[in-house]
């Protein structure tokens, strides 16, 4: 009965990458050393964050080609804006040059 709700999506995707995925994302992106793909930022595998180039929250698969390897920050601050959309933004603009900062500050 709910089923046949008009205007209802049925979700049953997975959001998450998982660590075989992520670990294809970081190599694609990174090479040897795995890095944030946006802000470069060194990233171990366990802190690394499987992003989405185009949102799941809009319904986009959890697939490489839908991929992209980053750190928490980025992917928090990319949100559910496109990734092309994202990097275009006003909010991006300050972001990084926050970002870069920190990203300094850690080395
Ligand atoms: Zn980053």
């Amino acid at each position: 009965m709910e089923n046949k709700v008009k205007g209802v999506v049925v979700r049953d995707k997975t959001r998450a990458f998982n660590i075989g995925k992520k670990m294809i994302l970081a190599i694609q992106n990174n090479g040897a050393i795995p890095k944030c793909g946006n802000c470069g930022v060194v990233l171990p595998l366990k802190d690394g964050i499987g992003c989405h180039t185009d949102p799941w929250a809009h319904g986009n698969d959890t697939e490489l080609k839908n991929g992209w390897y980053g750190c928490k920050p980025c992917n928090d601050n990319q949100g559910k804006m496109k990734l092309c959309g994202w990097k275009k933004s006003e909010k991006y603009k300050k972001f990084m040059i926050k970002r870069n900062k920190e990203v300094e500050n850690d080395k």
